[in-house]
């Protein structure tokens, strides 16, 4: 072999020797993107970060609809996670947390239009009261096959500093609610405000919870642990189609990470 060959040869090597370590990384840091949405609702205050527009979430249901995106129930996202398996090309998983009445009215007809599964989170002692969805409403969804409902506890309390008592009525409690007013299992809870420790989940596991989801997505490693399952937050700026295209990724989580540490902050929303 002449110097030249050897020069290629070894060229060679090295590039796919970095496409094997880049493909290792992008693989250690990707997250299935599960949605995490709010209120849906026109709102003039603009320095609300969690409320997203019905007009930009019509808009965002016809981009993962028209773009051939592979939105998947909640259910197999978790299985994915619990398997350690990496889904398919452009899967994402929908959820929306609290329950509001705006989610029956404006985001439901979008999610029905679209074909696309999503998952509720309902706090039980909010259920008809106020800006919140009633049981009609919950069971009308429940039963169209598109939504499925989970628990976001009793009083949307903060998990991490209450007594195990007030804990396991947390967990159990609104589990047993909601199981008797849908008919159906509830195998998931949504920790609120992302307040949760090893205790908590715990816990979650013994009232018979099969996940548990989180609202912070700061930890770079990756997280195969289904009781601290992360999403990814959408706010106003993914009214930007871009800025959405970007959080539908995968790798939102990592980059935000890196953003949030450079910042040296902790994001409990
Ligand atoms: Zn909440």
């Amino acid at each position: 072999m002449n110097r030249k060959n050897k020069i290629l040869v070894s060229c060679g090597i090295l590039l796919i020797v970095l496409s094997v370590a880049f493909k290792l990384f992008l693989d250690s840091v990707y997250r299935i993107p599960i949605l995490m949405y709010h209120s849906i609702e026109y709102t003039p205050n603009k320095k609300d970060k969690i409320t997203v527009s019905p007009d930009a979430f019509t808009r965002q249901m016809k981009f993962l609809h028209d773009r051939k995106y592979n939105v998947i129930p909640l259910e197999e996202a978790v299985s994915y996670i619990r398997e350690k398996k990496r889904p398919p090309a452009r899967t994402v998983a929908i959820t929306f947390d609290d329950g509001y009445e705006n989610n029956y009215k404006y985001a439901y007809p979008a999610l029905k239009r679209y074909h696309m599964p999503a998952t509720i989170f309902i706090i039980t002692d909010k259920v008809g009261k106020n800006d919140f969805m009633d049981w009609g409403q919950i069971n009308e969804m429940s039963a169209s096959g598109i939504i499925d409902i989970e628990s976001h506890t009793i009083s949307h309390a903060w998990l991490k500093y209450i007594d195990d008592k007030k804990l396991k009525d947390e967990l159990a409690g609104s589990k047993e609610v909601l199981e008797k007013m849908t008919g159906k299992k509830i195998k998931f809870i949504c920790y609120p405000m992302g307040g949760y420790n090893e205790h908590v989940k715990s816990m979650a596991k013994d009232a018979g919870y099969e996940a548990g989801f989180a609202t912070k997505p700061t930890r770079l490693a990756p997280s195969y642990d289904v009781y601290e399952i992360k999403r990814v937050r959408i706010s106003p700026t993914a009214d930007n189609l871009f800025v959405y295209w970007i959080k539908l990724s995968g790798y939102h989580a990592f980059f935000r990470a890196l953003h949030e540490d450079s910042k040296k902050t902790d994001i409990v929303k």
